[in-house]
Parts: structure tokens; C-alpha cells; sequence
């Protein structure tokens, strides 16, 4: 085992204890006031860890929290990027206490998804500090509160922060098998609205303009953009319309889901989208999109390079990829340099079996910290 690894080895147990603190804190996230509570104890952690902090005040979500090291040295910074919020309401850990199994797993409401990655980015921090080998460069930590729900209170900033970084590494939990997250599928999400007119089905149904039926060929029409092969789907998945029994319907609205790889596939949905046209005279038809996350592309020479700084330390770093996104897919669209799916093995992401692998924080703290250490531009 490397100089490295064996270091972190001897922080198991006081990582394992940090991670059950911030589990313990129910960080659901539209529940302000419990998120704020726990920003209000890590901005203390992040300070007695030497680093200053800048707190983002927010109004609908938890605040969020910059942590800065080497501020005033030179170079572009490093951006650690994790989110304090959870998918789990208050009361679920009621329900759910943190929980350590013999075989070495810690069980928890948010344990995988994040809270793992945060205490390894921090224990990577604390360990170079003690071992004199923080690099030279300036080392933002970011911690946002609102990734569970899309990001919208945090994005600017996230993309502030990042346009003028160095690398980005993102702390969230690896793919099954403990592979990095080298590509994300891009999300965009819509809303279609089709108006007709209303009228009595009984007595003048001549006059109706019916909104379901100019629906549900424009409904077919999208699902005919699935290219399942190139990794992009086009889904329909919530559709509302109608008022009564014997009315003629005037509105359907609809929520359709669309992933892919590419920004190039992205153009392609777009303009497939904005040449809809309606089928029955006098129907309308508008789309809307509602939330973006671009696609991570993977980028085969960020990859190789933490695959040679993790053969250094003498890890096998693995890469595969995500349907869903993060926070880093932002970073990535900004051409930046971005490393995903840093955080702690485990499974059952905003799942009731969600835990952590506990032997793999120290070798993730490893991999973190040498990243930290041996990047070079
Ligand atoms: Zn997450």
C-alpha cells in the first residue's frame, strides 16, 4: 500500500465519525432552516480546518458555502464541488438511523449521496495540510444546497467559480461498480401546451377544437425522437387535460423528459421541438423548456491523467458513465476540466437501502488528495 493510502487507512474510524455527524443532520432540500443549520456547522468544521469561508445567502433554499485555502497564491484554483441537500424530508432519520454493519457498511439518509464525498474531499484537505503537501494554488471548496432539485439557486455561482478554475472535482459517489463518472447524459425538460377550444359534447361538437386529440399526435410525433442508440430518449411522461365529461377539451398540458450525450444531439431535439406544428385547424401548440443540465462529454485526457496520478498511489481508477447529471455538467459545458464520481462506494442512491462502502472513504481521501497534489496543467 502507498505512502498515501496507508496514511488515510489510520483515518477510517474519524471519518466514519464525521459522516454519521453531518448524516445526522436531515438536510431535505427545501427545508431552509435545517439546511442553514447544517451550513451553520460546516462553515465551523471548514474554519477549524484553516480554511476561510464566505457564506452565500440564500432566500428559497439553505445557504451556500465557500471554503478557500491559499486565497492570495498564485495560479488558477482547484473547485471541489459537493451539495449539502438530500433527497430525504426531516423525520427519515427517525426512521432510518445512521446504521454500521459488521460487513463494513454505513447506512444513512444522504450518507452516499453526498455526505460520503464531503467528508473525503475534507479529510483529503486535512491530510495534505498535515503532511505539508496542500499544493501551492488556491483550493475552493464549494458546498451548495439545492443539487437535488436542479440547481437554479447555485448555478451562477457554480459557474463562476469554476469558468475561472483550473479543474473541478466533483465529490459525488461513483457508478456501481466504484467507477469514476467520466460522461454524464445531458437533461432538458419541457413543457408542451396545446390549446383547442372548448365546447359541449352533446350539443355542438362542431365547435370544439379538442386539445387531447391534437395532443396525442404531437405525442406520438416526439416519441418518434428517441434515438436509444446514441443514448438519447425522448420521454412523455405527464400529460393533464380536460374538464369534464362532456366537454370538448381547450388545454392539454404535458411534461416530457429528454437525456442525452451531446450538445450536437441537444440541437437536434431543440429544433425537432421548435418545428411542431399543429395538426387540426385552429389548434395551437407551444413547448417551453423548463430546466437544462448540458451533457458531460467525456474527456479521454482528464481521464488519463487521473488514471496515471491514481497508478502513482497504486490504484486502478476505472471510468464509466451516468444517465443522470450533476452539478458537474455545468462545469463540463464551460469546457473545464471536470473529474465526477470522486465520493465513497455504496449503493442505493434516494433509495430506502442507500449506503456507504466504509472502506472505500479512506481510498477515496487518497485519490482526492492526490489529485490535489499532483495535478498538473
Ligand atoms: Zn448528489
Amino acid at each position: 500500500m502507498s505512502d498515501l493510502r496507508s496514511y488515510f487507512a489510520d483515518y477510517q474510524d474519524a471519518m466514519v465519525q464525521q459522516l454519521t455527524k453531518m448524516v445526522e443532520y436531515e438536510t431535505f432540500s427545501t427545508d431552509k432552516a435545517r439546511v442553514d443549520a447544517f451550513m451553520d456547522y460546516m462553515a465551523s468544521v471548514f474554519e477549524a480546518n484553516d480554511a476561510n469561508v464566505i457564506r452565500h445567502k440564500r432566500e428559497a433554499v439553505g445557504d451556500a458555502l465557500e471554503a478557500i485555502w491559499n486565497a492570495d497564491a498564485p495560479g488558477k484554483p482547484i473547485l471541489i464541488l459537493g451539495h449539502g441537500d438530500t433527497v430525504w424530508p426531516y423525520g427519515t432519520l427517525a426512521e432510518r438511523p445512521v446504521t454500521i454493519t459488521d460487513d463494513g457498511l454505513l447506512y444513512g439518509p444522504g450518507a452516499l449521496d453526498m455526505k460520503g464525498g464531503l467528508v473525503v474531499a475534507l479529510f483529503a484537505i486535512k491530510g495534505l495540510m498535515e503532511r505539508g503537501e496542500l499544493p501551492q494554488g488556491p483550493i475552493h471548496y464549494l458546498l451548495t444546497s439545492d443539487e437535488e432539485i436542479g440547481s437554479k439557486n447555485s448555478k451562477a455561482l457554480i459557474e463562476e467559480l469554476a469558468i475561472k478554475s483550473a479543474l473541478v472535482l466533483v465529490l459525488e459517489p461513483p457508478t456501481r461498480d466504484g467507477s469514476l463518472k467520466g460522461w454524464r447524459k445531458g437533461i432538458a425538460t419541457y413543457t408542451l401546451t396545446v390549446k383547442g377550444r372548448a365546447a359541449h359534447s352533446g350539443n355542438e361538437p362542431e365547435m370544439g377544437i379538442n386539445a387531447i386529440i391534437e395532443f396525442a399526435q404531437q405525442a406520438l410525433a416526439i416519441n418518434e425522437l428517441n434515438d436509444l442508440k446514441m443514448g438519447t430518449s425522448v420521454c412523455v411522461n405527464v400529460v393533464h387535460g380536460g374538464t369534464a365529461g362532456n366537454v370538448i377539451p381547450d388545454l392539454v398540458t404535458a411534461y416530457i423528459d429528454t437525456r442525452m450525450m451531446t450538445l450536437q444531439a441537444k440541437e437536434r431535439i431543440d429544433a425537432a421541438l421548435a418545428d411542431l406544428h399543429p395538426h387540426i385547424p385552429g389548434a395551437e401548440v407551444e413547448i417551453e423548456q423548463t430546466h437544462y443540465r448540458p451533457p458531460m462529454e467525456r474527456n479521454s485526457a482528464v481521464i488519463e491523467k487521473v488514471k496515471a496520478i491514481g497508478k502513482g498511489i497504486g490504484m486502478t481508477v476505472r471510468d464509466d458513465g451516468a444517465g443522470g447529471g450533476s452539478d458537474g455538467n455545468f462545469t463540463a459545458a464551460l469546457g473545464i476540466p471536470t473529474v465526477d464520481g470522486l465520493g465513497p462506494e455504496g449503493q442505493g442512491l434516494h433509495a430506502l437501502h442507500e449506503h456507504v462502502v466504509i472502506g472505500s472513504l479512506p481510498r477515496k481521501a487518497a485519490l482526492v488528495a492526490a489529485i490535489l497534489r499532483d495535478w498538473q496543467d
